[in-house]
């Protein structure tokens, strides 16, 4: 197990800065476009292919890092250039990791290396389970997959929404329920093969922010798969779907505590992104009140500015420590007695609003505009607050943990 530790050593830090330069000269550039245009900015995502960015083999060394700092680190540098970008090129990740953390070695092997493509051929993969009526209320998702087994192949039919990367994706990985009756006990995820009949893209949603992002409904009309898409196999789902009948009839707390932390241990990730976008528009923001004068003197020599950027770095920095030392503990393996990993996420999320907010105010009429960036920087801060769980839910986490009452 490795230490807790504040400083990324010498190898990280050259992650870091390599990460930083592409931020900074290929994704900033490019952020106020892809923005106005509202579409997958395919060709960035190609340049970060061509550098070894967009890979399996770079999100795998850093999501495999002891120390959990490569992750955050990574998602910091990237969002700070621009979030909707960023996105872009970390959402097959996301979905990457639903087939790392279930699949087989077989299915890693087949699957992931279609989510990316390759750098003259870029893809992208989208990780399905939000649904009308199943946002925040995930247990109650309706997508069905019901098993064939004359051909073994599963059958799924329902509706997604809200899927980053949805219809556009070259592998979709769905979630769907194999058995009602056990609520999320009863979820298994498949993957989507590419060119699947029956997938297809819905409403393409005209978003707030985050905008070079492509967020979209998936419908799923007879979708056949066959047996070797259901993730982790059908040997693995049986035992655990006799496990969860077992325990739902003695209260089922463990299940349940298995499905929580793998959230406690992805949440830390969007605290980090949170971090990259809130540092982002503080650094803007510095360096305005240092030039912009008035009454004689620069704006930051009044104590009502310098007060609120200290106020803004202060958080930002506590953010990224939360948002550290949850992403250690999940790697580590150290229980969330305190859902730490929910406590890093909302602290985070809800810093990137505060401080993009003040930012556009440190601004002035210019942060207003779309000629500065802390306006698209606002407007992309508000989705941290909402996916991967909004802060509401977040709260309901943690106060449930530290009471152990099922606050409701
Ligand atoms: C841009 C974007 C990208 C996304 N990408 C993906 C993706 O790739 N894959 C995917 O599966 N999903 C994705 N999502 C979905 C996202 O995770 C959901 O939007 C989120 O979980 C909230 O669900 P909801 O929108 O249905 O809101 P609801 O659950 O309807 O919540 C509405 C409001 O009610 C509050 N609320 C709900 N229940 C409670 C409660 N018990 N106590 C207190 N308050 C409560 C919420 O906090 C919120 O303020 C994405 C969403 C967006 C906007």
């Amino acid at each position: 197990m490795a230490e807790f530790t504040m400083e990324l050593n010498d190898e990280q830090k050259e992650v870091r800065d390599w990460l930083h330069g592409f931020a900074a000269d290929v994704i900033r550039p490019a952020a106020a476009e892809w923005d106005e245009r509202e579409e997958t900015p395919w060709p960035v995502i190609q340049e970060a292919a061509k550098v070894g960015i967009y890979s399996l083999d770079f999100y795998a060394q850093q999501y495999f890092d002891s120390t959990g700092l490569g992750i955050p680190m990574a998602m910091e540098e990237l969002f700070w250039g621009d979030a909707g970008i960023a996105l872009s090129i970390v959402g097959t990740g996301l979905a990457a990791v639903g087939v790392l953390a279930n699949g087989t070695e077989e299915q890693i092997g087949t699957w992931i290396p279609q989510m990316y493509g390759d750098p003259d051929d870029v893809k992208v993969a989208a990780f399905c389970s939000s649904e009308p009526d199943a946002g925040s209320d995930v247990g109650s998702l309706r997508t069905r997959a019901v098993y064939d087994e004359a051909k073994d192949e599963w059958v799924i039919n329902g509706t997604k929404t809200w899927a980053t990367n949805g219809g556009i994706a070259n592998v979709h990985v769905v979630v769907a329920s194999v058995d009602p009756e056990l609520g999320s006990k009863g979820h298994a995820s498949f993957i989507v093969p590419p060119n699947t009949a029956g997938l297809a893209q819905g409403q393409k949603f005209k978003k707030h922010g985050i905008r070079a992002s492509h967020t979209a409904e998936v419908i799923l009309d007879n979708v056949r798969v066959p047996g070797s898409c259901l993730l982790g196999g059908k040997e693995k789902l049986d035992e655990r779907l006799a496990r969860a009948r077992e325990r739902a009839t003695k209260g089922g707390e463990r299940v349940k505590n298995a499905a929580m932390a793998t959230f406690e241990a992805s949440r830390p990730a969007v605290g980090a992104m949170a971090v990259g976008t809130a540092r982002a528009a503080y650094e803007v923001a510095l360096d305005y009140a240092k030039t912009r004068e008035q009454f004689g003197r620069p704006i930051i020599d009044n104590q009502g500015v310098a007060f609120q950027l200290a106020d803004m770095r202060t958080q930002i920095d506590a953010a990224r420590l939360l948002v550290w030392r949850a992403s250690w503990m999940a790697v580590n393996g150290r229980p969330f007695t305190a859902a730490e990993g929910s406590m890093s996420k909302l602290f985070a999320s809800e810093t990137a609003k505060k401080v993009t907010a003040q930012a556009i105010q440190i601004l002035g009429g210019n942060g207003y505009t779309r000629e500065y960036p802390v306006e698209r920087m606002h407007r992309d801060a508000a989705i941290y607050t909402i996916f991967e769980g909004t802060s509401e839910i977040q709260r309901l986490v943690i106060a449930r943990t530290i009471s152990g009452t099922p606050i409701r």
